[in-house]
């Protein structure tokens, strides 16, 4: 089965203390095989239920936070070299 897949490569801001936001759209829902639901057929009385995970859409969407900061610990040692 086909799949999307996307990769986030990682690059410091240029100007610091960002914060990031990727939206990552249309991947297929994996608890419904993107088909949206499940039964539905009318011919075997059936009724359709929709996914209680993708909300019948079949697709997730995907919000990424990256959250830049200063690096500490590089930062202490870089002070005690100094002294
Ligand atoms: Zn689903």
């Amino acid at each position: 089965m086909s799949s999307k897949n996307q990769m986030i490569f990682l690059e410091a801001p240029l100007y610091g203390g960002l914060e990031e936001h990727i939206v990552s759209r249309g991947h297929t829902c994996r608890y419904c095989y993107g088909e949206g639901g499940f039964g539905g057929d009318p011919r075997l009385g059936e009724v359709w239920t929709p996914c209680p995970v993708c909300k019948g859409s079949g697709k997730m969407d995907a919000e990424v936070t990256i959250k830049w900061k200063a690096s500490e610990k590089v930062k202490e040692k870089k002070e005690r070299e100094r002294k």
